[in-house]
């Protein structure tokens, strides 16, 4: 749905600034169109021309012919700082004329020189109000459609804009395509209107400026061919150091014909609302999924299948406000492929010289008299387990014997390499069943707990290394 509501703003505006401009017309018709032969002065009757400046009466001239080469000459004089631009009197400025039989007029001169002083040359030019309040100058009525055109185009490309214009009141819109957006709704927010008027020449922006200066409250001006920083303050009435302060250094101090500069910081007026449709492609993440494999063997794994990206193009609103995203909701989602499962098979194959990589409590119950850690000024690098229910000492893996013998302090002890990086190391055994190169699945006995070596008291010595270095037991035995 389009907001008709800003539409229908536009076009009432230029309602009421063709009338307003029509009245104009008049009024300049009244004020300087040459006298007629007036059939009254054949019987004696001269005119006298009484001049006002708005309520101010200034004096009475006979001699209007010198009235208008004074205008004239003032206008002149401006003309070549306002290039281009229509220049006239101020419109306060009044000449009525009176029919006397004896005209007795003061001063002509003064009453000259007092013009002189106070006429303003003007432009004609639309006010721009913005709730009322009079905001901008333009040239004209186009410049009016002009600046509320380039107050859409500050926040929309001229594509988005005329295809936004050219959509209508249409419901059904084709879809759109991944990468694509839309503009579903331009508001300003701000009633708008425009008037027919005189302003000063300076004042006068074009609609680009204009809609800058609506939108930020920053006017730009462009210097001309022999402005300096003195002259441009003074034209816009600004406190010295303002243009200093606006703009920077390297432009302010080598103004020349083209040079830009900030001559105005208000408050904003005017908010610019784009409500947008836009439709963009987004990988969809793949599941990893793991899926048992009888033939590959515990603790190993394999990929199975390579997960690939899906893609869905997703449709999002978006509010926008001078530009600025505001909201964004996503109203729409199109998968367009789907995303393809990463497989990975994992090994469930038992082999009993080969570790599973999970370990079973290598004595018959027992309970832990000392844990893995610094004892006696060095490193117990393994668990010692005692008071057991029975003297069998377990394989606590699948693997196949490394060392079954006497081994120094460790006493009986029997080395279990489970062929996956693990080996464990039972000790203090008081008699050993095994022989070095057999195969030991999970559970096998492997001799008898004993007190042989440096021990002092019946207990199992159990340490697990991976890779060479050892571990805590603790984590493993679960
Ligand atoms: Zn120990």
């Amino acid at each position: 749905m389009k907001n008709i509501h800003t539409k229908g703003l536009a076009a009432g505006g230029s309602a009421a600034l063709k009338a307003a401009a029509a009245s104009a017309m008049l009024l300049t018709g009244l004020t300087f169109s040459p006298a007629f032969a007036n059939p009254l002065e054949m019987d004696g009757l001269k005119p006298v021309y009484h001049l006002y400046d708005g309520e101010e009466y200034l004096g009475a001239v006979t001699d209007k012919g010198a009235v208008d080469s004074l205008v004239s000459a003032k206008i002149a004089e401006a003309q070549p700082a306002f290039a281009g631009m229509e220049l006239e009197a101020d419109k306060d400025f009044q000449v009525i004329k009176e029919q006397v039989f004896k005209p007795a007029v003061n001063d002509e001169q003064e009453t000259l020189s007092k013009v002189t002083d106070s006429l303003e040359v003007k432009t004609p030019a639309v006010a721009l109000s913005v709730n009322g309040a009079v905001a901008v100058h333009v040239e004209d009525e186009a410049a009016y459609h002009e600046t509320l055109r380039e107050l859409k185009l500050a926040y929309a490309t001229p594509e988005e804009l005329a295809q936004w214009e050219e959509s209508g009141d249409a419901e059904e819109e084709a879809e759109l395509k991944a990468g694509e957006s839309r503009i579903t709704d331009i508001s300003i927010k701000a009633n708008l209107s425009g008037k027919s008027t005189q302003a000063d020449p300076e004042a006068v922006m074009t609609a680009k400026e204009a809609a800058h200066y609506l939108l930020t409250g920053e006017r730009i001006y462009t210097a001309s061919d022999g402005d300096s920083a003195r002259k441009i303050a003074k034209t816009f009435s600004l406190e010295s150091g303002r243009l200093a302060e606006w703009n920077n250094e390297a432009e302010f101090s080598k103004i020349k014909e083209g040079t830009k500069l900030v001559v105005a910081k208000d408050e904003p007026r005017v908010a610019v609302e784009i409500e947008k449709l836009q439709n963009k492609a987004e990988p969809v993440a793949f599941q990893e999924k793991k899926e048992d494999d009888a033939a590959l063997l515990i603790g190993k794994t394999k990929v199975k299948q390579q997960g690939k990206k899906g893609e869905k193009h997703v449709t999002t609103a978006i509010l926008a406000v001078n530009g600025k995203a505001v909201s964004e909701e996503v109203v729409g989602e199109e998968t367009v492929r789907e995303p393809v499962d990463k497989i990975i098979a994992k090994g469930t194959k038992e082999l009993p010289s080969i570790g599973t990589g999970r370990f079973a409590w290598p004595a018959e119950g027992g309970y832990i008299s000392s844990e893995r850690g610094q004892r006696w000024g060095r490193l117990h690098n393994g668990i010692d387990i005692a008071q057991p229910d029975g003297p069998a000492i377990k394989s606590a893996d699948h693997g196949v014997v490394k060392a079954a013998g006497a081994a120094g302090t460790f006493g009986n002890r029997v080395i279990v390499d489970h062929q996956n990086g693990y080996e464990t190391i039972y000790a203090h055994l008081s008699s050993i069943d095994v022989r070095p190169g057999q195969k030991v699945p999970k559970g096998t006995k492997l001799g008898n707990m004993g007190n042989t070596g440096r021990s002092t008291g019946v207990h199992l010595h159990f340490e697990v290394s991976l890779d060479g270095k050892t571990k805590n037991p603790l984590n493993y035995l679960k």
